[in-house]
């Protein structure tokens, strides 16, 4: 996808310092962290909603949620973590490549509107 901030991540063209990468997606520190610790799961291929999802869109993303949840030490998952994914205008979502932002390292509170 031309001209998105996240593909050209995934493709190399813009540097950015990945702690994680497999088949599936890359990670790497949010630029703007809300929370101690704050990373993005960007899957490779492009999308915006997951209303968009394929089935193997929908594995592969089941595939990223149980790759997160085993980076416990990387990830700094130990006491609890939260996973986002903002979709469309009323959520904020910024970035129109589908990314999972992982949230943790602090108590968060649940006020999501
Ligand atoms: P959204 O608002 O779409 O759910 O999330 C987009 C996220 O991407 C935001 O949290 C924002 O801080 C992050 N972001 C935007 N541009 C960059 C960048 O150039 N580098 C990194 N590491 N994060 C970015
Ligand atoms: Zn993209």
């Amino acid at each position: 996808m031309e001209n998105c901030l996240f593909c050209k991540f995934v493709n190399r063209e813009y540097k950015t310092d990945i702690v994680f990468e497999n088949d599936d997606f890359i990670m790497f520190k949010d630029i703007n962290p809300v929370a101690k610790n704050h990373f993005l799961a960007v899957p490779k291929r492009h999308f915006k909603y997951l209303a968009e999802m394929t089935e193997d869109d929908a594995n592969m993303l089941g595939r990223i949620m149980k790759k997160i949840s085993e980076l416990k030490d990387l990830l700094g998952l130990e006491n609890g973590y939260r996973l986002v994914i903002n979709q469309g205008d009323d959520a904020g979502q910024t970035v129109p490549h589908l990314h999972i932002h992982v949230l943790s390292g602090q108590k968060m509170e649940w006020h999501p509107a």
